[in-house]
């Protein structure tokens, strides 16, 4: 079956023979013209009209009435946390299978991780276990949520939607607003993914996006902060940029803040990017469903989006039998030279992370058993 599977990728990427990588990026665009417009303009740092741009086509493309072009997506989400009023000690929930970047996220902002299981078929949060998680151990005083356990305030919540595929957003945001935690949406990797007609990102107070380089657009590195709410909006821009007070020559700051700006140099890049994200996100797509088929006989599962979810199939995600057919496959395939990934080491498994609190988490635990990520490049 191994033999067979390989086979079916190498002929899906028409590559009979050599390394296919797992997601690589792809410039045909206008990259090249866009950055050297940045070069020639000397505007290559956080000021320039390719971030003004970008922001644009960030809340064309999500619906979002406030786009915010951030350096990476750690800091967009550390810096969405902190405008979503967490504070420190305080408590926010995630995801135990997410990348490490979530969790060391709400560690910046001097919070502790509080895991939460994910839904065996979306991969993310989910939303009848936050329920019943939060039924056993929440308590709300004065309009806010406490963790009864612990005695600190569960001040956020962070759904992410695993490999582009959304999960179910609007029933996590139902249940948290039922018990006053604001949702940060961590949709770094979702860009062209869309839950029940909108955009992912918009569902939560805030949205935070990444343009890494293996993920669907990439800008080299680059990120971005979504949201509908004014206020938030107008002080993620402040905060982003030392909370200076515009003025023609003074240098007048009213807090501590940060210097999280994109550079023009990365706006650029990500500008051209967005341009093609329909074609990537289609030709993605396609290849999902290429994969599916092609698979369909035999004793594997390929996750897909659920009903009324349009993924961008960011990383197509296959489960095996059981950990030691997983690790078999991941040992041929790699050896065949088709790359192959596992899930990430579970947060609770990490040893900065194996203290913090958690509900039931025995849908993560039998998924990282069996994930593995086949090669979903963009084949344009
Ligand atoms: C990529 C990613 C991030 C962080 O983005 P960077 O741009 O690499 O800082 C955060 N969370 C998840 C789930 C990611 O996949």
């Amino acid at each position: 079956m191994f033999d067979e599977i390989v086979g079916q990728i190498r002929k899906l990427h028409k590559k009979e023979q050599g390394f296919i990588p797992l997601h690589a990026p792809v410039f045909k665009g206008n990259e090249k013209k866009y950055v050297a417009e940045t070069i020639d303009s000397t505007f290559v740092s956080s000021v320039g009209e390719f971030v003004v741009q970008f922001e644009k086509m960030m809340k064309e493309i999500t619906g979002a009435r406030h786009a915010i072009a951030i350096v990476n997506g750690t800091c967009a989400l550390h810096l969405a946390l902190l405008l979503a009023g967490v504070e420190k000690e305080e408590e926010v929930i995630t995801q135990t299978l997410t990348f490490v970047a979530t969790a060391n996220a709400i560690a910046h902002a001097n919070a502790h991780p509080h895991f939460v299981d994910v839904d065996k078929d979306t991969l993310g949060l989910s939303p009848s276990k936050l329920n019943e998680h939060l039924e056993k151990i929440a308590e709300i005083r004065n309009g806010k949520c406490y963790n009864k356990i612990t005695g600190r305030r569960i001040a956020a919540c962070v759904p992410m939607h695993t490999f582009g595929l959304p999960l179910r957003i609007d029933e996590v945001v139902e249940v948290c607003n039922r018990f006053f935690i604001p949702v940060v949406e961590d949709s770094t990797e979702s860009i062209g993914s869309y839950y029940k007609g909108k955009h992912t990102g918009t569902f939560g107070k805030l949205g935070t996006f990444s343009f890494n380089g293996n993920k669907t657009i990439t800008c080299g590195a680059g990120g971005a902060i979504i949201t509908d709410d004014d206020a938030i909006g107008k002080k993620a821009k402040h905060l982003s940029t030392t909370a200076k007070i515009p003025h023609a020559w003074a240098f007048e700051h009213d807090e501590v803040a940060y210097n999280y700006r994109m550079p023009n140099l990365n706006a650029a890049l990500a500008c051209a990017q967005l341009e093609q994200l329909d074609a990537f996100v289609q030709d993605k797509r396609a290849l999902a469903n290429d994969y599916k088929k092609s698979f369909a006989s035999l004793p594997i599962t390929m996750v897909t989006e659920i009903a009324d979810a349009k993924a961008n199939y960011w990383l197509c995600c296959l489960l095996l039998k059981d950990r030691s057919e997983k690790d078999a496959f991941l040992a041929f395939s790699n050896e065949k030279q088709v790359m192959t990934r596992p899930a990430w080491q579970l947060m609770h498994r990490l040893p900065m992370y194996n203290k913090c609190f958690h509900g039931n988490l025995d849908n993560s635990e039998w998924l990282e058993e069996r994930i593995v990520n086949i090669p979903s490049s963009v084949r344009i």
